[in-house]
């Protein structure tokens, strides 16, 4: 097993998390946690999408957020966009990483973007034009890579026709996606292993759900084939509104914790860490799914005397 000893956790949860909450998060409250997550030591945050505020009313206050995050050095600060627009507000906003891409199925697009796929096309390749030459990234995301919740399993020509498009207009690192939680383990080295066959020099990072429990399988499936970029949720916010009961992401504190475990390094302060997905429950005002935050460290230890264990 060749895994990768450094691994690159980006976060996503204020963006993919909190644009699936029902009532508006006062952007103060969101300030309080891209704050407290920039102090983990997380080199990549995903704070908010510049879309149409009727299409995605949780993020109207995209501007007033980068405006007023405290920026720490050596973190990139990113942003999705889903047209020519948004990547203009989001340039002229100052975010480092610009976040394009579609879903690799054409139901899913419909439903999500309101585009056929040749339009969505169009769209990327004018975010590519617009962030070449302006000092950003565009990172790139292939959403339903491991299937659909409408059509079912994804052609993997659709997959590499898009992934293709993306490495065209020189996105460093393209995600592919695992939006409403479909992938298995095999599958996901499986499509994994094809991409690096067919562009072994691209940075293939993953971005998975755990709608049905298989978000970390999936994760160390990753690893094992030499995947280092994840993004995940703090606390396992998030879900998608466009999939039919979808959970959150895979959770941030947890996967962190499950990777120092394995002795594997990522710069981030699994504490502080913590300490945010605690602060994300106050700010959506309920419990997450996160469990490190709930059962504490495996390091940490119990005192004898207190009956911790069940053993049914
Ligand atoms: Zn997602």
């Amino acid at each position: 097993m060749s895994m990768p000893q450094r691994i690159e956790v980006s976060e996503v949860g204020p963006r993919d998390g909190l644009q699936i909450e029902a009532g508006f998060i006062p952007t103060e409250q969101k300030l309080r946690l891209i704050d407290a997550l920039s102090a983990t030591g997380l080199p990549r945050i995903e704070v908010t999408a510049f879309v149409h505020p009727k299409v995605v009313p949780q993020m109207a206050d995209a501007e007033a957020v980068l405006a007023a995050i405290g920026r720490r050095p050596g973190v990139r600060y990113g942003a999705f966009v889903p047209n020519a627009k948004g990547a203009e507000r989001a340039i002229a906003a100052g975010v480092d990483d610009l976040k394009a891409g579609m879903a690799a199925s054409d139901s899913f697009n419909e439903l999500n973007t309101k585009m056929t796929t040749e339009q969505g096309m169009r769209a990327i390749a004018e975010i590519g034009q617009a962030v070449r030459g302006s000092g950003r990234q565009l990172v790139g995301v292939v959403a339903t890579a491991f299937g659909c919740p409408y059509e079912g399993p994804v052609a993997l020509d659709r997959v590499l026709a898009l992934f293709g498009q993306l490495v065209e207009l020189e996105a460093p690192l393209i995600y592919l996606a695992d939006t409403t939680g479909m992938a298995d383990p095999i599958g996901i080295q499986t499509l994994v292993s094809q991409l690096q066959a067919r562009w072994p020099a691209q940075r293939i990072g993953l971005h998975l759900h755990n709608t049905r429990g298989l978000g970390l399988a999936n994760a160390l499936a990753g690893l094992q084939v030499g995947v280092a970029d994840f993004e995940s949720s703090v606390g396992g916010l998030g879900g998608c509104p466009f999939a039919p009961r979808a959970v959150g992401n895979i959770c941030s504190e947890d996967f962190v914790h499950m990777l120092h475990a394995m002795g594997l390094a990522t710069g981030i302060d699994l504490d502080a860490l913590i300490g945010a997905a605690r602060l994300a429950q106050e700010v959506v005002g309920r419990t997450l799914p996160g469990m490190v935050m709930k059962a504490g460290k495996a390091s940490e230890l119990h005192p004898k005397g207190v009956k911790a264990i069940k053993l049914d």
